[in-house]
């Protein structure tokens, strides 16, 4: 038995920083280089497993150094590796570019993050049916994340689906099956096509989607903290005070946090609580999963 079964994507960072972005046909050098542990599920399991959830993890490697180095990297933060697959082609990897203004360019090539298909699922059933939280993004097959519902559905596992990055095609009566649905504001309005530019119209956007049958929304509002809303109306759980010095990473901070203390038993709300303050630290350092606090780390933050 796991707390939280992750199923979802890893990715390897491939960071460039730039003194400007060349220009086409143009090689220039760059100051540095960094390479980082990424992908969405990967970091939201990352976060739950510093927080001390029993996590597994179902996603697929590639076939190359890099596979090696995300497996050993589960290995490390304590992560069930028995879901992890090796696919038949290149890891997943991010090269980004970031110039010093902060402005970036991001490639994603998602590699074998696309062999994680429905049929490999229900090669690790086991993983699914004995967790107390499934937790979806889409940085994978969309059937793949209709499968994982289905599953879910059948062994009676509640799932948060975090719609990141948005995808137009997600089926509605879908996401109507999950307990947590937890878009941030833009990713809202690409779902529902309605305006989110403050909380009164971001509200009127989940409940547009509450009324066609979804149960819960989180949507996460950067600073302000995140707005839980139902069909019994919307509750703000206030962010943290701060000062920001990279943001990277934040939102799958706020879910691996969040789906630990939900699958360890708090109310929602108080694991809201919770998920802005863990995500609120990690905005205060740089990086992605080495800006995520373990518990101990935490408790030292905020004494
Ligand atoms: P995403 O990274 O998906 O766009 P958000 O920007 O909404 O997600 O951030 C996710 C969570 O991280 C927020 O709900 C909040 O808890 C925390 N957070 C993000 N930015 C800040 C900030 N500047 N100060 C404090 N907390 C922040």
């Amino acid at each position: 038995m796991t707390d939280i079964t992750v199923i979802g994507s890893n990715m390897i960072d491939l960071i460039t920083y730039l003194d400007r972005m060349p220009v086409e046909g143009e090689t220039i050098e760059a100051p540095s280089f960094e390479m980082g542990f990424g992908g969405k599920g990967a970091n939201q399991a990352v976060a739950a497993a510093r927080l001390g959830s029993d996590v597994a993890m179902i996603t697929m490697v590639g076939n190359d150094e890099f596979g090696k180095q995300q497996l050993q990297n589960f290995k490390t933060n304590q992560i069930n590796t028995a879901g992890v697959g090796i696919g038949s082609c290149s890891s997943g990897t991010a090269p980004i570019f970031v110039d010093p203004t902060s402005d970036n360019r991001i490639l994603i090539i998602k590699g074998a993050n696309a062999e994680l298909t429905p049929a490999v699922l229900d090669q690790h059933q086991d993983l699914i049916r004995q967790t107390k939280l499934i937790v979806l993004q889409q940085e994978v097959p969309l059937e793949t994340n209709y499968h994982a519902i289905d599953l879910a559905q059948q062994f009676g596992i509640p799932v948060l689906l975090n719609p990141a990055p948005a995808n137009r095609e997600l089926n509605v009566d879908y996401v109507s099956k999950v307990q947590f649905f937890t878009p941030n504001e833009t990713e809202l309005a690409t779902l529902t096509g309605m305006p989110t530019t403050n909380l009164m119209e971001i509200e009127a956007a989940a409940q547009h989607l509450i009324s066609r049958g979804v149960s819960n929304i989180i949507v996460t509002v950067g600073s302000k903290g995140a707005l839980w809303v139902t069909v019994n109306g919307s509750q703000l759980i206030p962010g943290q005070h701060v000062h920001a010095v990279d943001t990277t990473g934040a939102g799958d901070s706020f879910i691996g946090s969040f789906a630990h203390y939900f699958a360890a038993g708090e109310p929602i709300p108080v694991a809201l609580r919770h998920a802005n303050e863990y995500a609120s630290v990690t905005v205060t350092r740089y990086g992605t999963q080495k800006s995520y606090p373990t518990l101990a780390e935490l408790d030292q933050v905020q004494t």
